[in-house]
């Protein structure tokens, strides 16, 4: 076989995993608790009880280290999963490096990413205790995507907060949600209290994740009971759910007879790069080996490189519980200048506290440099991946240049998140040249700081 064909790693139904793996039960410190809005005390599971069954709450607080996953869940994975693993020969060759990289492909999901391994979860713990409907945001509409399908499996109704940026330029995610039977609204609407008061300010207003959310959690606060909401990242239970990919990948990785020494992964709210490295971080935790784990972002979004790490809102109102956490603001509102998604104020407590404590690497890339490794990618290996994964493709091809400078062999492992054939405008808008590279101004962190909640 000549030497610049890929190779694909590819594993049985039977190796798919039975448990999800929960990091909590390896990290050296307790996660730091959530805290109500208004008492600023923790949260009890009662309080989160109008918006999330009974079961996922469970594991949003759970310090058990494996998390047993429903045969019906199972049942379901095994329509795309276990996904396959490839080495990346013809990129290699393509760079001239020594580096061997791996990637781990979650486009094959029916909705062409990762964000399907944990709707399909909640949407089963939601049908199980008797919700008729869940309600949701969603940014480029991928995660709209995965919790519409998902609800069409277990006939449940699924209603989505489009952030109205999006909508108007991804009218065909919003088309693939509709098919999938969801209903889709251009947040800000005038359907909720947080839609209004936006709106009454900024009737232009182009929207945020952040107020999306404000807006599909007082949807489901508001209902008694019969509407709950569903989160696509950032929370314990969905990194939780994701960790079937890493836990495939290290089988994979031994079928390969190698182990990565850098796991990358693009971050928004945390979910994909938590699902493919966690299982690695807890190995490393227990002494194995010291692998280095980096996190990429845009520059226009800097979360973790630049943010603050403070108790703040998961959305613009305040209505979620405040969480320790990476941070540019609970009001932030991105550039729509911006062809991705990553573009969420915040990030996972527990992505966050591991960076914070060191366990994890950032970096922050502008959008032009993105698309051009995403580009060299796609060349050599045939998958357009998503603007939001081509922030993981960027950091591999750099680890892998620099492997080259150093003369050293480095093992690469990243995760390709999702396929971008949803996202050819914004490669039209790369190949165009009107894509701007904007970092975020330092001004507005400072404001950002000077906003975030008073916690004692
Ligand atoms: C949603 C999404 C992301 C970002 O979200 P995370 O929770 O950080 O994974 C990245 N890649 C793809 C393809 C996505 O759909």
């Amino acid at each position: 076989m000549p030497d610049n064909i890929h190779t694909k790693y590819l594993l049985g139904e039977a190796d798919i995993p039975k448990s999800w793996y929960n990091i909590v039960a390896d990290m050296p410190n307790p996660p730091a608790p959530p805290l109500h809005p208004a008492t600023k005390q923790p949260v009890s599971p009662g309080d989160l009880a109008p918006l999330f069954p009974q079961a996922l709450i469970a594991q949003e607080v759970s310090g058990e280290r494996q998390i047993e996953i429903p045969d019906p869940i199972r049942q379901i994975y095994t329509q795309w999963r276990p996904s396959p693993l490839y080495r990346a020969r013809r990129l290699e060759k393509v760079l001239d490096t020594p580096a061997r990289i791996y990637y781990k492909y979650e486009g094959v999901s029916p909705v062409g990413s990762h964000k399907l391994n944990t709707a399909v979860a909640q949407a089963f713990y939601n049908k199980e205790e008797g919700v008729k409907k869940l309600s949701t945001e969603t940014g480029a509409g991928q995660w709209g995507s995965a919790l519409a399908l998902a609800g069409s499996y277990f006939n449940l109704d699924v209603e989505v907060f489009m952030v109205k940026i999006s909508y108007q330029q991804k009218p065909y995610r919003k088309n693939l949600m509709q098919t999938y039977g969801a209903t889709v609204h251009a947040s800000p609407t005038d359907l909720t209290d947080a839609g209004r008061s936006i709106l009454a300010s900024d009737p232009d207003s182009a929207g945020s994740l952040g107020l999306a959310i404000s807006e599909a959690v007082e949807v489901a606060g508001k209902s008694g009971g019969s509407i709950k909401y569903a989160l696509g990242s950032v929370l314990n239970h969905v990194l939780l759910h994701q960790t079937v990919i890493g836990q495939e990948a290290m089988l994979q990785m031994q079928q390969a007879d190698d182990y990565p020494d850098v796991v990358i992964g693009c971050v928004g709210g945390g979910s994909n790069m938590a699902g493919l490295a966690f299982p690695f971080i807890g190995a490393t935790l227990r002494g194995g080996p010291k692998t280095r784990f980096l996190a990429v972002e845009p520059s226009s979004c800097p979360t973790l490189t630049r943010g603050l790490y403070a108790y703040d809102y998961g959305d613009v109102v305040g209505a979620t519980p405040l969480m320790r956490m990476h941070t540019l603001g609970h009001d932030f509102m991105p550039p729509s200048i911006h062809a991705g998604g990553l573009r969420y104020h915040g990030m996972s407590p527990l992505i966050s506290q591991l960076y914070n404590e060191g366990h994890i690497e950032a970096r922050a890339y502008p959008q032009n440099p993105v698309f051009a490794a995403a580009v060299t990618f796609a060349r050599a290996e045939g998958i357009v991946p998503a603007p939001e994964t081509g922030h993981a493709v960027r950091a591999a091809i750099d680890e892998a240049l620099a492997a080259r400078e150093a003369g050293e062999e480095r093992v690469i492992l990243f995760n390709l998140s999702g396929h971008g054939n949803f996202d050819m405008a914004a490669y039209d808008a790369y190949f165009a040249g009107r894509l701007q590279d904007h970092e975020h101004p330092e001004q507005e962190i400072a404001a950002a700081q000077s906003r975030l909640p008073v916690v004692k």
